[in-house]
This record gives structure tokens, sequence and C-alpha cells, in this order.
């Protein structure tokens, strides 16, 4: 899944009210292999590095640490603009014309 995808799928979540806004009251990371990520809702990996998150509600969530970095960005209001992917594939002479 693109980061894009992640991000769009992660937003949602948190306008739904399905993924909490921040902020949390501690975080952990470690091996994963145990569970399903909240964010994403595909499988942390046991090679992958899963973070357990909690919030001062006592609402504990498991997740990806990439997806983590993206949830955060969205709950802090750092935004990236979702550029299409062809944009990240700009030959020289777009570059050029960018000059
Ligand atoms: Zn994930």
């Amino acid at each position: 899944m693109s980061e894009n995808r992640i991000r769009l799928l992660i937003r949602a979540k948190v306008e739904a009210g399905l993924l909490p806004a921040g902020p949390n009251r501690e975080t952990y990371g470690r091996r994963g292999g145990t569970g399903t990520c909240s964010c994403c809702d595909t499988a942390i990996g046991a090679l992958e590095v899963e973070y357990e998150v909690h919030f001062f509600s006592g609402q504990m969530l498991l997740v990806h640490m990439n997806c983590y970095r993206i949830w955060r960005e969205e709950w802090t209001g750092i935004r990236p603009s979702l550029a299409p992917e062809r944009c990240e594939k700009r030959g020289p002479e777009v570059v050029s014309r960018m000059l």
C-alpha cells in the first residue's frame, strides 16, 4: 500500500472517530508478529517494528512504525500534499523547466 493510500485511510479514520487524534500518553516499540495494525488493517509482520500506542483514555492500539509516523503527522496537522505519484518521477527536462 502506498504512503498516500495509507495517509488517506488514516485521515478518514481520524475524521470518522475510528482513530484517536492524539495526544498519546506512552508509546512502546518492539518486533511485530502479534497483531493487526489499527491504521492500515494489515498484519504486522515478525520482521517489522510495531508500536503499542497508549492514550490517556486507557485505549491502546497496535500500529506499524511507519503508520504511526503518518498518523502523528495527521493529528498534529502536518499534512504533506497528496501529490500524484507521477510527480515523483520527473525527468530532467521537467526539472530544467522548473529552474
Ligand atoms: Zn499499518
